[in-house]
């Protein structure tokens, strides 16, 4: 079995909402075209006058409500996810209908809304979401295409791709089991496996990484403190209200509580969740639809807890090796295998990460990791009109509570007691994908989204 080389900033990428897949992924693809194309000899950019774009599978059925045009539009403009701020997304006007300059060479093309199609659901390709982007000239000649598969999570990959040569890992594994035996018979701890496997595959030095893990853990800081601080409706035909004020004010009311805790780690996820829809910065943990999860812990432990910042960099290490072990050994988009893959991945992260952050040894974090992925199961992708608000917001909630009682479980128990491991509620998360019916990943066809409009 191939070794895991995913880094730890690809899985935690910083971007714009409101979904990795529908967002992040298709910007990064849109910005990928047109810096390949831009390389092309000068006679066939020359010759250059459009670009189309063909949005399939899910990217097709929910993509409107994602913003997956706005999000392919701001690629091709030259906008990266790391660095594009909110006013630029909000900028994208839907009422211009003279359409867009996109520079190439010395040359320019024109887009307008119309050239970003939302094609037929389905499509003989790999992945469910799929997207080309074909640059044509005036006499329709095609001059450059590329197929692009977005995989989840905002990675990207394309038609005929080779594959990426990187460092090998330090201390290589693919499963838990895997995991476990270098720990052993290394004698280290789980952070320092996945520091020493970062560095080898990024060649970024230790400092770098411990800089890099402290701008993930403010962005997720900036992103609850902004959406607790946002009243207002959210964007798209839904009108939902913002709820995530709301829930901190009654947190604020109820310190002596038994319940303030449950409050205040729901208005988080609400907060970052709601910044998420609004299409606004967000760490992906693991995607951008479950955003809202790994903030709501962080947040606790820092300003709750007062944990100090190197155990919040290794907790953050210990939630990315489940990040890491679900994604290799099964997936983490919705238009694989359902919401399991998002929230519950999200969940089982988080429940690591409180576990070691909070200094808890490996057992009992794979234990919480496992506990909150298990009650993740089966669990389908159905939003509302295609946008990542209903059920998803009150899923990010219900995601991290879910986290704090799974840690709470795997450190009161026995941790040599318990029977199912990560390992096998992995396998188990890609067998009910596998199995689960189409309509239940991302395509807005089936449960939830389907019941509400109906009413
Ligand atoms: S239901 Fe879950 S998987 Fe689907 S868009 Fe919402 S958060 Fe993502």
């Amino acid at each position: 079995m191939k070794p895991i080389t995913t880094s730890l900033f690809e899985l935690f990428k910083i971007g714009p909402g409101p979904s990795s897949s529908h967002t992040i992924g298709p910007m990064k693809a849109g910005y990928d075209f047109i810096t390949t194309v831009r390389t092309l000899p000068e006679d066939i950019l020359a010759r250059a006058v459009s670009i189309k774009v063909h949005l399939y599978g899910s990217l097709s059925a929910t993509g409107r409500g994602h913003g997956t045009d706005r999000a392919v539009l701001a690629g091709l403009l030259g906008a990266n996810p790391r660095t594009c701020s909110a006013e630029f997304m909000d900028g994208l006007d839907r009422d211009n209908t003279d359409g867009y300059r996109v520079a190439i060479g010395s040359n320019e093309c024109v887009l307008t809304w119309d050239d970003i199609v939302f094609d037929a659901f389905e499509r003989d390709s790999c992945f469910s979401n799929t997207l080309s982007i074909r640059l044509f000239g005036d006499d329709q000649t095609l001059l450059f295409e590329r197929e692009y598969y977005s995989v989840g999570g905002g990675f990207i990959q394309w038609k005929g791709q080779k594959e990426e040569v990187r460092g090998m890992p330090a201390y290589p594994y693919a499963t838990m089991e895997g995991l476990k035996k270098i720990l052993r018979t290394e004698k280290l701890r789980l952070h320092e496996v996945i520091l020493a496997n970062e560095k080898a595959l990024t060649g970024a030095s230790e400092g770098e990484i411990s800089a890099g893990l402290d701008h993930i853990i403010t962005t997720m800081e900036e992103a609850v403190d902004t959406g607790i601080g946002s009243e207002g409706i959210l964007p798209g035909p839904i009108g939902l209200h913002r709820k995530a004020p709301v829930l901190y004010r009654r947190a604020c009311k109820m310190t002596h509580s038994t319940d303030h805790l449950m409050v205040a780690l729901s208005a988080y996820a609400f907060g970052a969740s709601e910044e998420n829809a609004a299409g606004h910065r967000i760490v992906t943990a693991p995607t951008a639809g479950s955003s809202g999860v790994m903030p709501a812990v962080v947040y606790v432990l820092k300003n709750h807890r007062n944990i100090a910042p190197h155990a919040l960099r290794e907790g953050l290490m210990a939630a990315a090796a489940v990040g890491f072990l679900a994604r290799h050994n099964a997936s983490i988009a919705g238009a694989d295998v359902g919401c399991q893959g998002e929230i519950g991945v999200a969940s089982a992260m988080a429940a690591s990460f409180l576990a070691y952050a909070l200094g808890y040894r490996f057992q009992v974090t794979e234990n919480a990791a496992e506990i909150a992925l298990e009650h993740h199961l089966g669990l389908t992708c159905d939003p509302v009109l295609g946008y990542v608000q209903i059920p998803c917001i009150e899923r990010n909630a219900m995601g991290a509570l879910k986290a704090y009682t799974a840690f709470l479980i795997a450190s009161a128990e026995i941790p040599g007691n318990h029977k199912v491991d990560l390992d096998q509620v992995i396998r188990a998360m890609a067998e009910t994908g596998r199995d689960m019916c189409t309509k239940y990943k991302e395509t807005s066809l089936g449960g939830l989204a389907q019941s509400v409009v109906q009413c």
